[in-house]
């Protein structure tokens, strides 16, 4: 079954920089869910992953734009550490935490924390970086009507609720 609308894929990937560093890469033996068509994964992924089968390994390298936008100056802010998102013992710098702004939830890094005020950086983690993926598609199938009407995965690998 290929890759296509309305399937759900289950994959495994690699995530680096272009330079080879490891970023992030979804958990050993856990494959990842996603909704095919639904936006639920970058554009450039989707679409390099279009068309494939199980079993079929691909990469593909994004650039800043393709992935998550250039960094941003200025995204530096000092906000009230009430204003985070769920309950934090302590603020380390590079921590990532989650942050109310007027623009809504955005993730934000920590840059330094105060007693009352946090620095943070709403740069995505991935900003500016161009990415290369490894994906090794595990398995591909119909997604059910519930699935298609959330625009997500469920089951394994994809939302539990
Ligand atoms: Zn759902």
């Amino acid at each position: 079954m290929k890759v296509e609308q309305n399937r759900v894929v289950s994959i495994n990937y690699h995530l680096s920089e272009e330079q080879g560093e490891l970023l992030e890469k979804s958990e050993e033996g856990i494959p990842m869910a996603y909704l095919h068509g639904h936006s639920n994964i970058l554009e450039g992924l989707e679409a390099a992953l279009k068309g494939h089968v199980a079993g079929d390994e691909i990469s593909v390298t994004l650039t800043p734009e393709q992935a998550y936008g250039p960094v941003h100056e200025g995204a530096q802010q000092k906000v009230p550490i009430k204003h985070l998102a769920g309950k934090y013992k302590r603020l380390l710098p590079g921590m990532l935490v989650r942050v109310n702004t007027e623009r809504g939830m955005r993730d934000a890094k920590v840059i330094k924390a105060g007693r009352f005020m946090v620095d943070i950086d709403t740069n995505h983690p991935f900003a500016g970086k161009t990415l290369t993926f490894v994906v090794v598609i595990r398995d591909v199938r119909e997604a059910t009507p519930e699935e298609i009407s959330h625009g997500h995965a469920h089951g394994l690998g994809g939302h539990q609720h």
